[in-house]
C-alpha cells in the first residue's frame, strides 16, 4: 500500500465513499501509478497479476470520467470496453464496476459465451457505459450486428498474456480493428511474451508503462514448498494435508479436466467436500462451485488452469499443485491465488519424477530455490535426490508450440488526440441527448 489516499488521487466523492465502504484505505502501488495517467486520458500498459488491484486500477478513472462526461451511451455500443479472457473474471470485472460505482449512475453490461445471448443482446439495444466482455461472444454479437463498437472512448485490454494462451489474441485483434482510432487504450498483462508486446506496441499511443511485480517473480508473501512424492501417493498426500487444521480454504490444480474430475470424486469418498472447476463444465456448474466456495461449504476447489484464471476469493489459505505446470508463467499465475490483497499464503507444490523438469524451470524463470517440505510421510527420497543432482531429462514438449500463432498486422497511426497529451477528446459530449438518470 501506499501512503497517498484516493482523495489525493484526485478521486471524486462517491468514488472515495464506495471504496471506503469496501474498506480500501489506500491504493495499492499499480493504483497509485496508474489512476493519474488513466485520469489525464493517457495510454497504459501495466504489467501487473491479478491481487494487484489492478481491476481497480481501470476502473476508478473509467468511472470518475463516465460520472463526469455529458450525453448517453451510443445505441448497441459501450463508451468503455472491456476485454477479458474468461466469464468468471467477466463477472468480477462488472462486479467491481458495480461496487467501486454503486453511489453514481452507471449502466454496466457484461458479455460472455455459454449463455443464451438474447438477454445480452436486449440490454446492448440502448447501449451502455461500460461493457464489460470476453471475445468470442462480443465479436459474434458484433457479428450479428447487435453491438457496435464505435462509440468506445476507453479500451481496456485485460490480462493479454492469458489472451494469447487461450488461442484468444486473434479473436481480440479482430476486435481492436472496429474500435475508433482515437481512443484511450489500457492494456493488462502479468507477463510480456513477444506476441503480447508486439500487440502493446500496436495500439498504445504515447503510454506509460507501469510495472508492479516484475515478470514471472512470485509474489513474496507467499510461503512456498515442494513435496516430492511419487504419483501413484498423491491422492494420500492431498489427502492429508487437506485435513490438517490450518487449510481452511485450498485450491488444488490439476493438469487435466478429467484428472480434476478425478480428484473431486476420490476426496468425496474421503468425505473431504469439494468441487471441480474447469472448461467442460457449464457456466452454471461453475458458478455454483465458485458459491460453494465463496460460501465456505466447500474447503477445496479442484481447477484447471484456464479456469481458475481470475477467481477472485479472498482467505485462500492454500494453492495445492497436485501436478505441476509444464509453464513456469501458469506456476506464477496459480500461486497468485493466495496472498490476496495484503494476506499471507501457502503454496504447496506435488513433484513426482516425471515432473522434475518442470520444478527446475519454474525455479529458472522465478530465480528461486523453492524449499523442500520432507516432512511429510509420503516424502520420496530419490526423487529429491535427482533434483538435487540436476541430472534431470527434458520433458515431452507441450503448450505452446501447439499453438496458433499469427502475424501482427500493425495498425494505422492514429490520429493525434490534440492539446498536447491532454485529457483526449470525449465523445460523449457531443451526444445530442441528455443522459438518462
Ligand atoms: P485485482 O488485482 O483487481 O483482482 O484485485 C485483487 C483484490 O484486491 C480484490 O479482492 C480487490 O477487492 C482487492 N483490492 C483492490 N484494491 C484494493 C485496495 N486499495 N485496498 C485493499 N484491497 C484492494
Amino acid at each position: 500500500m501506499t501512503t497517498m489516499t484516493f482523495a489525493e488521487l484526485g478521486l471524486m466523492k462517491p468514488l472515495c465513499r464506495a471504496l471506503a465502504d469496501e474498506g480500501y484505505t489506500h491504493p495499492t502501488p499499480i493504483q497509485d501509478k496508474a489512476i493519474p495517467t488513466l485520469m489525464q486520458g493517457g495510454d497504459l500498459l501495466g504489467i501487473a497479476q491479478t491481487g494487484t488491484g489492478k481491476t481497480a486500477a481501470f476502473a476508478l478513472p473509467a468511472l470518475q470520467w463516465l460520472a463526469e462526461a455529458e450525453g448517453a451511451p451510443t445505441p448497441k455500443s459501450a463508451s468503455v470496453l472491456v476485454l477479458t479472457p474468461t466469464r468468471e473474471l467477466a463477472i468480477q470485472i462488472a462486479e467491481s464496476f458495480q461496487t467501486y460505482g454503486r453511489h453514481l449512475k452507471i449502466s454496466c453490461v457484461t458479455i460472455f459465451g455459454g449463455v443464451n445471448q438474447n438477454p445480452q443482446v436486449n440490454k446492448m439495444r440502448r447501449g451502455c457505459d461500460v461493457l464489460v466482455a470476453t471475445p468470442g461472444r462480443l465479436l459474434d454479437l458484433m457479428q450479428q450486428g447487435h453491438i457496435r463498437l464505435g462509440g468506445v472512448e476507453t479500451f481496456v485490454l485485460d490480462e493479454a498474456d492469458r489472451m494469447l494462451d487461450m488461442g484468444f489474441i486473434h479473436d481480440v485483434k479482430r476486435i481492436i480493428t472496429k474500435l475508433p482510432a482515437e481512443r484511450q487504450t489500457v492494456m493488462f498483462s502479468a507477463t510480456m511474451p513477444d506476441e503480447v508486446s508486439k500487440l502493446a506496441a500496436s495500439i498504445l499511443k504515447k503510454h506509460q508503462r507501469v510495472e508492479v511485480t516484475p515478470p514471472a517473480t512470485t509474489v513474496e508473501r507467499i510461503e512456498q514448498k515442494i513435496l516430492f512424492v511419487n504419483k501413484g501417493d498423491k491422492m494420500e498426500l492431498l489427502y492429508d494435508l487437506l485435513t490438517e487444521k490450518d487449510v481452511t480454504r485450498a485450491i488444488v490444480f490439476a493438469r487435466t479436466k478429467h484428472g480434476a474430475n478425478k480428484i473431486a470424486q476420490q476426496l468425496d469418498k474421503y468425505g473431504v467436500t469439494s468441487d471441480a472447476i474447469h472448461g467442460n463444465k457449464s457456466q452454471a456448474a461453475r458458478q455454483r462451485a465458485l458459491k460453494g466456495f465463496r460460501d465456505g461449504k466447500i474447503m477445496a476447489l479442484i481447477a484447471t488452469d484456464i479456469a481458475a484464471r481470475g477467481i477472485d476469493i479472498d482467505d485462500i489459505s492454500h494453492i495445492i499443485n497436485y501436478d505441476l505446470p509444464n509453464e513456469p508463467e501458469s506456476y506464477v499465475h496459480r500461486i497468485g491465488r493466495t496472498a490476496r490483497a495484503g494476506a499471507d499464503g501457502k503454496a504447496l507444490s506435488f513433484c513426482c519424477s516425471e515432473e522434475l523438469a518442470y520444478l527446475r524451470d519454474i525455479e529458472k524463470t522465478t530465480r528461486t530455490t523453492i524449499a523442500i517440505d520432507s516432512t511429510h510421510k509420503f516424502h520420496a527420497e530419490p526423487i529429491a535426490e535427482q533434483h538435487a543432482s540436476g541430472d534431470i531429462p527434458k520433458p515431452p514438449k507441450q503448450g505452446r508450440g501447439q499453438r496458433p500463432q499469427g502475424k501482427v498486422s500493425r495498425r494505422p497511426q492514429r490520429k493525434s488526440r490534440g492539446g498536447g497529451g491532454g485529457k483526449p477528446h470525449r465523445g460523449r459530449s457531443s451526444a445530442p441527448q441528455q443522459r438518462a438518470s
